[in-house]
């Protein structure tokens, strides 16, 4: 039985994966479950999981979540812990082979660098994390012979298009592998064919209907200001050992390839199938082999064709920022990172347009300086002043 921890379960990613190992009970077992505050969402999850752990965001709701336990019943013996100490223990305990990182946005980066340390199996959804913190992060990995999988459709396309030898160690180079490119492919979101205009008016609920994928609030809105493909170029810099020029984005709205891997010879190999994360989590859950997801199978007669288009950079700067970002280094991805989610916040609370996250944004990378991301401490400094100057960034701008 392998032990596993989902930190981020009542999330998409988690449910996702819950689902997956539901299918494959006898093989896995879950130690511990977390959750920010959906405590009734995660009293169910432990009445049908009996972890070991449950883990919430503060004590008051932990009471929450013994009370909600009594009320079903529940009598097995599970350690309610609180906070980010919580979530570090439930990422490092020796019984814990597999760690899912699922957690939303910088609040995973110290239980998912917990997990690092340890040397887990560990599968990455939460891309903030490495966008944070890329080098430490897989010097951790490497140091600690942790087994980094990656979970985001894309990189797991473009993980299981490279050579076997790459597998197991993350500090190969694409040229020694005869790769000559990435190309990750980007759905575009609910307003890949809005005008500049149109953009200025659109609305949360807009922006989280996203075409192709079912995905928590955050992603979602970084779907639709293509900041997502940002934070995966940065994402696939780190993963695949790699300068962002050699990776390029491509338009493909209907999300049935989820990447490519462009070789010397000519030849591209892509990983297609249906637009369900369940086939990403499967693939890693068990890596070299493989299992059941519960995901239908790709009928290509019915989808006749798949199409293309290059990427509009002016309607959607987001991503221009995070190739700048990468290119400046050290911290500044971290800073990027924290006024992105400044702004989506922002944008979500109705205090901002949807058009104004790309100014908060820049204006926190022109007022700041990256510094370099060799120790922690640096880069939770810039994500704080990041965070400070773009919501001062968010007053301004704000909706009178
Ligand atoms: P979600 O909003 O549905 O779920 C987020 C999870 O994180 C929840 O369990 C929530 O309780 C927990 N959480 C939120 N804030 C927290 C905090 N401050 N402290 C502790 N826990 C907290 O998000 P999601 O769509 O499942 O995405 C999770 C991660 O996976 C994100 O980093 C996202 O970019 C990445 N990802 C998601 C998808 C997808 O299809 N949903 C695809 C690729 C990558
Ligand atoms: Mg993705």
């Amino acid at each position: 039985m392998t032990g596993i921890t989902i930190l981020g379960a009542t999330g998409t990613i988690g449910l996702n994966t819950l689902n997956v190992i539901a299918q494959h009970r006898h093989q896995f077992k879950v130690i511990a479950l977390t959750a920010h505050t959906n405590v009734s969402r995660l009293a169910e999850q432990c009445v049908k999981w009996q972890p070991k752990y449950a883990v919430v965001s503060d004590e008051a709701h932990v009471d929450l979540l013994h009370k909600e336990l009594k009320e079903k019943g529940y009598s097995a013996d599970t350690e309610i812990l609180a906070g980010v100490e919580g979530l570090i223990k439930v990422a490092s305990l020796p019984e814990v082979h597999t760690v899912m990182a699922a957690i939303v946005g910088s609040a995973g980066l110290l239980p998912t660098l917990a997990a690092a340390r340890n040397g887990k199996r560990l599968l990455l959804a939460n891309k903030e994390a490495l966008v944070m913190s890329g080098k430490l992060f897989m010097q951790a990995v490497q140091n600690n012979y942790a087994t980094l999988l990656p979970i985001d459709s894309e990189h797991n396309a473009l993980f299981q298009c490279m050579p076997l030898n790459k597998k197991n160690s993350q500090a190969i180079e694409l040229d020694s592998m005869g790769i000559k490119q990435l190309i990750l492919t980007a759905s575009g979101g609910p307003f890949r064919t809005f005008t500049a205009k149109q953009l200025e008016n659109v609305t949360p609920e807009q922006a989280c209907k996203h075409p192709n994928w079912n995905m928590g609030r955050k992603i979602s809105v970084d779907s639709a200001t293509m900041m997502n493909k940002g934070l995966e170029v940065i994402e696939a810099c780190w993963l695949f050992n790699t300068p962002p020029d050699k990776i390029k984005v491509l338009l493909h709205p209907q999300s049935i390839i989820h990447s490519m891997v462009e070789y010397v010879d000519g030849s591209v190999l892509a990983q297609l199938g249906n637009p369900d994360m369940r086939t990403p989590i499967a693939h890693a859950l068990t890596w070299p082999e493989r299992i059941q997801s519960g995901v239908d199978s790709l009928n290509l007669a019915e989808i006749a064709q798949l199409h293309f288009e290059d990427v509009d950079m002016q309607r959607f700067p987001c991503l221009r920022l995070a190739y700048e970002a990468m290119l400046a280094g050290g911290t500044t991805t971290a800073i990027l990172n924290a006024a992105n989610e400044v702004a989506v916040q922002a944008f979500l609370d109705k205090q901002i347009r949807f058009v104004d996250i790309p100014t908060v944004i820049e204006q926190t990378l022109t007022n700041l300086t990256g510094k370099d991301a060799s120790h922690l401490d640096f880069i939770l400094e810039d994500d704080a002043q990041a965070r400070e100057v773009a919501g001062i960034e968010v007053q301004r701008l704000a909706i009178k």
